[in-house]
């Protein structure tokens, strides 16, 4: 099979003819399908309806009638053991808060910003205040700190992590560096999970600043697609381990396990993070919502149903990754226009074209009723600097609507390919 770029002006441009046919056939059937974002479909979050029959007015409080009123800020205690668990963390380190794990990454950017951690300078008053951000990353994470008016430092995200020479040059030696984003199993969009040695390197860091944390953002831990897959060191314990147990908060939540907007989020620290966090905590707030907190834990009872539950959520999401990478590989091997990623977990596939492609991939899908994340979306500030990377989302269509937009997609990668290979030959 001939590459693209192999091809002769004439095979470009029959190729093309012959494309835009089955494209246009394509516009007409008026699909209206979304992989934007990474949402559960309705089949997944059935899965979890039961949850809400756990806790009801017959419900038998006995001694944990204290969870009906205001109070225990940082959580009940069972819900403390349970996510404990998850993270393979003491409970004692633990904070169980509402439903987003978003919003307590929000709150402590903006404690950072306004009040400071442990008796530092908040950030608001440093002439400069700058994060580091492995790319492609979640786009959502780059807004809170874009939001703050911190500037961002694009890291590049390799098969086994970030580029940890880079971070370390970065943290050791410029105090204004105050933070990493970091998703460290099935990194949101690559799936990406980090290797152990880049987890020791995290843990060995020696900042210059002494306010400076990982934001280890562990959305996905228990999100894995196959039996066998790949579990990463506790960065907690090896941070303990290493003499810097101040230098993490990992942040999880069940919104992905049971119901988004429903779920429960929880923040893993040291003991004197979570003393810090819990003395601004208790002016914001009397306490979550531990009536949820309960009916997650009474409804999984013990830490094996989550892994049960992970494998039903499995079965559902593993068809439509493995339907998208199949198109891929039938439709794009060897032609050399693109490169994908084959995630073990997680919600996302990425899908990186040939420079200066993206966008215009992306537009051409949208015409032909097909959303995609925004192009650059992964990348701070919205700017991809190859515009290159696009971000698949398989889990919100049904199989049918994903196999019809993948073949669109792949159409429209096929289409703008030979359309820059003409430019760039200058061929047109
Ligand atoms: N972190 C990552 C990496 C995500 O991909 C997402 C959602 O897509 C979230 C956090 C959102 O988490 P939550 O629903 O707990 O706010």
């Amino acid at each position: 099979m001939k590459t693209y770029q192999d091809m002769n002006h004439e095979e470009l441009v029959s190729l093309h003819t012959q494309l835009l046919e089955q494209y246009n056939c394509m516009k007409a059937l008026n699909l209206n399908l979304n992989m934007a974002r990474g949402k559960p479909d309705f089949e997944q979050t059935e899965l979890s309806l039961p949850i809400l029959d756990v806790i009801n007015s017959h419900y038998d409080f006995g001694d944990k009638i204290a969870y009906c009123n205001y109070g225990i800020l940082d959580g009940i205690d069972e819900a403390k053991d349970f996510f404990a668990k998850m993270l393979d963390t003491n409970p004692q380190n633990m904070i169980i808060y509402g439903n987003s794990s978003l919003t307590i990454m929000f709150d402590q950017i903006s404690r950072g910003y306004t009040h400071g951690y442990l008796g530092n300078t908040p950030w608001c008053k440093l002439p400069k205040v700058k994060f580091l951000c492995p790319v492609p990353g979640y786009d959502r994470h780059f807004a809170i700190t874009e939001h703050f008016g911190i500037e961002m430092i694009n890291i590049p995200l390799y098969e086994d992590g970030p580029d940890m020479d880079m971070i370390e040059e970065y943290v050791n030696h410029d105090e204004s560096v105050k933070g990493i984003w970091c998703v460290p199993q099935y990194s949101n969009p690559t799936g990406t999970t980090y290797s152990d040695e880049v987890v020791k390197r995290f843990a060995q860091l020696k900042p210059a600043a002494s306010d400076f944390r990982i934001f280890w953002d562990n959305a996905y831990i228990v999100h894995h697609l196959y039996d066998e897959h790949p579990q990463v060191l506790n960065i907690l314990s090896e941070c303990e381990k290493a003499g810097h147990p101040d230098l993490v908060f990992e942040f999880c939540s069940t919104s992905k396990v049971t119901l988004p907007g429903a779920g429960v989020a929880a923040l893993a620290t040291s003991l004197a993070n979570k003393e810090d966090i819990l003395k601004h905590m208790s002016v914001q707030c009397i306490g979550y919502d531990k009536i949820n907190q309960l009916r997650h834990v009474e409804y999984f009872q013990k830490i094996e149903s989550l892994d049960e539950h992970m494998k039903k959520q499995a079965a559902l999401l593993r068809p439509k990754f493995e339907t998208v990478l199949d198109i891929f590989e039938k439709e794009l091997s060897g032609l050399n226009i693109g490169k994908w990623t084959k995630p073990r977990g997680g919600y996302f596939i990425t899908f990186e074209a040939m420079d200066n492609c993206a966008k215009d991939i992306i537009q051409k899908c949208k015409e032909a009723g097909t959303l995609l994340t925004n192009a650059g979306a992964t990348y701070p500030y919205g700017k991809d600097p190859r515009d290159a990377t696009i971000r698949i989302a398989p889990s919100y269509p049904t199989l049918n609507e994903l196999k019809k937009a993948t073949k669109l997609f792949v159409l429209c990668v096929k289409l703008v390919s030979i359309e820059k290979l003409l430019v760039n030959k200058k061929m047109i």
